[in-house]
């Protein structure tokens, strides 16, 4: 009996570690300071993710936009990739038989297996995007 006491009062805080010596059998924070930097941690670890995800969509659109400034609307994948480019990062795609339609921003290409092409800027950005910088003003 009083081993089976012990065995449920050996729960851990989820921050420190340390023992949880009382309260409710499935409380799983010692006190409410491990429970708030618990839960910070996973909101920065979130916010990181975020940052870095778009810090790739912000480096491949640097690279595609440099690609049209100098003229050129295909490249090799491999040359690309070489240069820092994330291929499967985009703002949208859709994907028809014969290739890939994507977008960075407001840059958009095609993709095959081996390369990227028909690289430009949209010139009449779409109703979507129209309507969503509308709403962002409102
Ligand atoms: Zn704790």
């Amino acid at each position: 009996m009083e081993y089976k006491k012990n065995q449920r009062r050996m729960s851990k805080c989820l921050e420190c570690g340390d023992k949880i010596r009382y309260g409710r059998k499935d409380k799983k924070f010692c006190c409410e300071d491990c429970k708030t930097k618990y839960f910070n941690a996973i909101a920065k670890d979130g916010r990181a993710y975020k940052r870095r995800i778009l810090n790739m969509l912000s480096k491949n659109y640097d690279l595609l936009d440099t690609l049209i400034k100098a003229g050129y609307e295909e490249i090799d994948l491999a040359d690309i990739i070489a240069m820092g480019f994330a291929p499967d990062l985009v703002t949208f795609s859709h994907r028809t038989r014969r290739h890939d339609e994507c977008r960075c921003f407001d840059i958009k290409y095609r993709k095959s297996e081996t390369r990227l092409y028909e690289i430009s800027k949209i010139q009449n950005v779409s109703l979507p995007l129209q309507t969503a910088i509308e709403n962002e003003n409102k």
